[in-house]
């Protein structure tokens, strides 16, 4: 098999069904000025400088902090063969690995292990998904719908190992071999690690900014310091429809979180009251989702066909914290309104609330 070459990023530009231009993004320009490959390792507020791990200095007036999250890890060194999935090296990583028929590992049964697996189960491979929870996405669906989720990975050929914890391994010829929580032995020929993430907090720690899970920030993404911003998953923010702070691993919260610091940091007004949502697809099942989703709160289901279409919704108090937009669609500002109302509302007043003009 040829080493996988990965094609040249473009976008194209279009207006309507007219092409407009095709940007190469390998070799971009914008007007701003880019230093790939440098590393930020300090941040000081007195002087307005950072440093960069090659000894660098950059001056600034004003800084954002969009540095992210870093994946949590396994407790072993493996090799090129384990890889903690975050980046687009680690997704040419595993393209060298993943070939039809090849033994995978997926460790982790939260977004990313769900999703790595479905779709390395399309790609051919043979995929076993290890987890300590009972089911996939634990803590996130009732057990109804967890158990379905569960059948149904199962039945594209995923083979679940629910309750065990990967303790350790070691490089094999060819492969790693697993070391579980229940004394046996599993050999594979990659290990795919979605464990979840710790958001990047050194950097502003040290500088003795606001950290709590996260950069704190407030409603224009202002840290404690004021020339310093941050967005997206560094960053911890107040919303107010559910009157409490988050930080979100998702999408929508780096593009509209990054958006609104770029304004403000230019002198614009705004607030990022936003409620992010965020989205996942699992085989053919896909879903969009807003606010909390947490199986400690009271949950309502409200199925059209169950386990396939339908709506979940999570209660505090009486008011809706989150909503579960399972195969329904074009609903999330629906849901989001929903989160905003105070309430009070139970199953009765639920049922058959969304989806909305449809
Ligand atoms: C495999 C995968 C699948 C995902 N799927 C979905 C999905 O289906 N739906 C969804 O909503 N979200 C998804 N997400 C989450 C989404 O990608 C993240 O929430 C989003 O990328 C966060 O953006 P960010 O800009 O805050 O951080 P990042 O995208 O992590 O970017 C941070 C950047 O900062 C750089 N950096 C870090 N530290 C430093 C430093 N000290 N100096 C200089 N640079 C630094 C990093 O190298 C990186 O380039 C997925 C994430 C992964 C990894």
């Amino acid at each position: 098999m040829p080493p996988y070459q990965r094609p040249p990023l473009s976008k194209a530009l279009w207006r309507g069904d007219k092409r407009l231009a095709e940007i190469d993004l390998d070799n971009a320009t914008s007007g701003a000025q880019l230093y790939p490959g440098r590393r930020i390792v300090a941040l000081d507020r007195a002087a307005h400088v950072v440093r960069d791990a090659q000894g660098d200095s950059y001056r600034y007036r004003h800084l954002l902090l969009a540095i992210g999250a870093t994946p949590r890890r396994l407790p072993f060194e493996g090799g090129d063969r384990v890889i903690h999935f975050r980046t687009r090296r680690d997704y040419e990583a595993l393209r060298r690995f993943a070939q039809p028929g090849a033994i995978i590992a997926v460790v982790g049964g939260g977004f990313i292990g769900a999703e790595l697996a479905a779709s390395l189960c399309g790609a051919g491979c043979k995929v076993c998904m290890l987890f300590p929870d009972a089911h996939i996405g634990a803590g996130l669906y009732l057990d109804g719908l967890a158990s379905h989720l569960d059948g149904y990975y199962r039945a594209h050929g995923v083979e679940l190992r629910s309750g065990v914890r990967v303790t350790g391994g070691r490089p094999t010829d060819g492969g790693v071999e697993l070391s579980l929580s229940d004394g046996s032995l599993l050999g594979t020929e990659a290990v795919l690690a979605g464990l979840g993430v710790t958001p990047n907090t050194t950097l502003g720690e040290q500088a003795g900014l606001a950290v709590d899970n996260g950069i704190v920030v407030d409603a224009q993404l202002c840290s404690s310091d004021p020339d310093i911003w941050a967005a997206g998953g560094v960053a911890n923010f107040y919303n107010p429809a559910l009157d409490r702070r988050l930080r979100v691993e998702h999408e929508d919260a780096a593009i509209g979180m990054g958006r609104l610091a770029g304004r403000a940091m230019a002198g614009a007004a705004g607030r990022y009251d936003t409620l992010p949502f965020f989205y996942s697809d699992l085989f053919d099942l896909g879903y969009e989702a807003v606010g909390l989703l947490d199986t400690r709160l009271d949950v309502v289901e409200d199925w059209r066909e169950p386990y396939r279409e339908g709506v979940v919704y999570y209660l505090d108090h009486s008011r809706v914290r989150g909503v579960l937009l399972w195969n329904t669609w074009s609903q999330v500002d629906a849901a989001r309104a929903l989160i905003a109302e105070a309430g009070p509302f139970d199953a009765g007043s639920l049922f058959g609330r969304l989806p909305r003009g449809v």
